[in-house]
């Protein structure tokens, strides 16, 4: 009953004959398990052969002499010639005999005993002369019966190595110049300090930093900035000698490293020959432009410093050189690294002094120098930092100007001034608010639109405004600056210059713009006694008069600086004399005392 579920080996003879049986004779055997085993070598076997057969990595059995005698289908792709051609073939003649090192290791692996390798990479030629790269793994199976022979894996890597190839260009080269990388220079730092230095030969990092890249960039599109890159890689190149290698670095930063040198005055003649060649004009859209550079140099004398060392430091330099004026190069001194750590540190933090609320606004009375009376505030921001206490701007601010983060501190001042004097305006102090602006916030776009917008949010009267700009705006841009300051003056604010007969421009430009008031820098003030600093004031109050403008003195310290500014017709001041800068709270206090004060005089205001 069970017979379909067995497989049986059944044989039948024919005893019809025979009296005794008289019948047919079946035999059967039961021989389900012996098929099952059959079946399933031969399953197997075709499991393997079907392995083999489809796997993209060739398989192929070599004898001892490295002979073909099976190889998989895979085979042709790799080799360019079929499974059966290679029958008879050795490995060895596959090979690109100009790679000398993958045969000569090939040969090895095929005489050693065992033979074997394991992971080696090799490049095949095939018939039609093209090259692939394997990686092959040898396995001695001349013991086992089955294979009796050696086996040869082997796939073809060529992709992955030319990904890999690729790859490690990008990392070392610089797409748009054609440069190394900054990695590549980073070998290449590291080989020039190695054991094949030259004996006595010094070697230099110089970074490299073009000036007013971004004003390139704005102003000219951003097609323009990748010319001036480009351009100015190729002259780097071409002005350097035949050891000295160049890399971009990113953005507008460039290096050098010279490996040849054999004194200082080497180094800094090419520095020099660089600046020159660099600072030709560059012909972009059709008008030439003068680009500058700043390079910061740093020498290893005697192998003792690390590439990573060296990099810093002439990067350090090159700050250096950006602080003196730009356009030059600067030699790396030690001195440098302490300031540029402070600075750093403290430029991190300023980021977040805001946010954390570390930032006040103090406030310093300007004063009637006749009467006392207080006719405006100052707003001259402080900060309260964490570990170092109070932070003078005059550490902080430059740090602002330069990662940006004056914009927003700037705006938060005048935004806190506006708001706190027109609450004073409001408890009836006629007073006006005077607030710092830096040259950097008036050259951004937008920023006369982005004042109005601040003024009037906080309800305070525009007149009642006085934004101060020191003379250095005048020098970088006059144009744009005059503009501006016109743009501020006509919706209704006042502008004061600050420190004004410091710089050159008060001087040079005079005539040509006006301002509503001209603020006499303390260093004057402070030596009224002698006749030339007298005599400066006095050419102040004059070309204010010209102007039609107001003068304010700074920094009135003592009762003599006071009494010779009000001889010498100097109306309005400041100082520690009068009141020294304060928060908001003790302000409101002096500002109430003198509203008591008229009111028991019986003066109003
Ligand atoms: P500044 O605009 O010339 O400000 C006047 C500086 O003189 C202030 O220094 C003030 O505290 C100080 N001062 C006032 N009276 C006297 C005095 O009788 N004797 C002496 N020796 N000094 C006096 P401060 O507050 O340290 O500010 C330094 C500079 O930082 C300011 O010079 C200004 O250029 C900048 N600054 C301050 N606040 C801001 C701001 O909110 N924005 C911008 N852009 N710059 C600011
Ligand atoms: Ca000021
Ligand atoms: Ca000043």
């Amino acid at each position: 009953v069970q017979t379909c579920a067995l497989r049986s080996d059944m044989t039948a003879r024919d005893f019809s004959d025979d009296p005794e049986v008289a019948g047919i004779v079946l035999t059967a055997r039961d021989i389900t398990e012996e098929r099952a085993a059959k079946i399933g070598l031969r399953r197997s076997e075709q499991w393997f052969r079907g392995l083999v057969q489809h796997s993209s990595d060739v398989i192929a059995v070599l004898d001892v002499a490295g002979v073909f005698t099976y190889a998989s289908p895979a085979a042709h792709d790799l080799f360019g010639i079929t499974p059966a051609e290679l029958q008879g073939r050795t490995f060895v003649e596959l090979l690109d005999h100009d790679e000398q090192s993958g045969v000569s290791r090939v040969r090895s692996a095929l005489t050693s005993n065992p033979p074997g390798i394991r992971n080696l990479e090799v490049v095949i030629r095939r018939p039609d002369g093209t090259h692939r790269t394997a990686e092959a793994t040898l396995t001695d199976l001349r013991n086992d019966p089955s294979v009796n022979g050696l086996v040869l894996n082997i796939r073809d890597v060529t992709d992955r190595k030319q990904l890999e190839d690729d790859l490690r260009y990008q990392a070392l080269h610089d797409d748009l110049t054609g440069l190394g990388s900054r990695l590549q220079f980073h070998h290449q730092l590291t080989e020039a300090l190695g054991p094949t230095r030259r004996k006595g030969a010094m070697v230099a990092a110089l970074y490299i930093d073009i000036d007013d890249f971004k004003t390139i960039n704005d102003s000219l599109g951003h097609a323009a900035g990748d010319q001036v890159l480009v351009e100015i890689s190729s002259r780097l190149q071409t002005r350097l000698r035949l050891h000295d290698r160049a890399a971009r670095f990113g953005g507008d930063e460039f290096a050098v490293v010279l490996s040849d040198v054999y004194g200082e005055g080497d180094i800094t003649g090419i520095a020099d020959r660089i600046l020159e060649e660099l600072s030709l004009p560059v012909t972009l859209h059709g008008q030439a432009v003068r680009i500058g550079v700043s390079i910061g140099i740093a020498i290893d004398e005697d192998g003792t410093a690390s590439p990573d060392d060296l990099i810093r430091a002439a990067d350090l330099a090159m700050y250096e050189a950006k602080e003196q004026g730009k356009g030059r190069w600067a030699m790396f001194e030690s001195s440098m690294a302490d300031q540029t750590l402070e600075r750093f540190e403290l430029g991190n933090s300023l980021g977040d002094a805001i946010e954390n609320d570390e930032l006040m606004v103090y406030y310093q009375p300007i004063v009637d120098l006749g009467s006392g009376k207080t006719l405006g505030v100052e707003a001259l921001v402080r900060w309260n930092h964490p570990m170092r206490g109070m932070v003078s701007p005059d550490q902080f601010i430059p740090i602002a100007e330069k990662n940006g983060l004056i914009d927003p501190l700037g705006c938060w001042v005048l935004d806190r001034a506006v708001h706190q004097v027109a609450a004073w305006r409001a408890d009836g102090h006629d007073i006006y608010a005077s607030v710092n602006i830096s040259a950097v916030q008036l050259q951004r776009e937008g920023i006369v639109t982005e004042v109005l917008e601040i003024v009037d949010a906080a309800g305070m009267d525009r007149h009642a405004v006085v934004l101060e700009l020191t003379e250095s705006v005048l020098i970088d841009d006059f144009d744009l600056a005059n503009q501006r300051i016109e743009a501020l003056r006509e919706a209704g604010l006042r502008v004061a210059i600050d420190d004004f007969g410091t710089g050159y421009a008060s001087l040079t430009y005079v005539d040509q713009f006006a301002a509503d008031i001209l603020k006499i820098d303390q260093s004057f003030v402070s030596k009224l006694e002698n006749n030339d600093e007298s005599a400066i004031v006095s050419t102040v109050l004059s070309i204010a008069e010209a102007m039609g403008a107001q003068t304010v003195a700074e920094g009135i310290e003592v009762p003599d600086q006071h009494r010779r500014l009000l001889a010498l017709g100097c109306s309005f001041g400041q100082g520690y004399y009068f009141t020294r800068p304060a928060p908001a709270q003790a302000i409101t206090e002096t500002l109430m005392r003198e509203l008591e004060g008229e009111a028991l005089t019986g003066h109003a205001h």
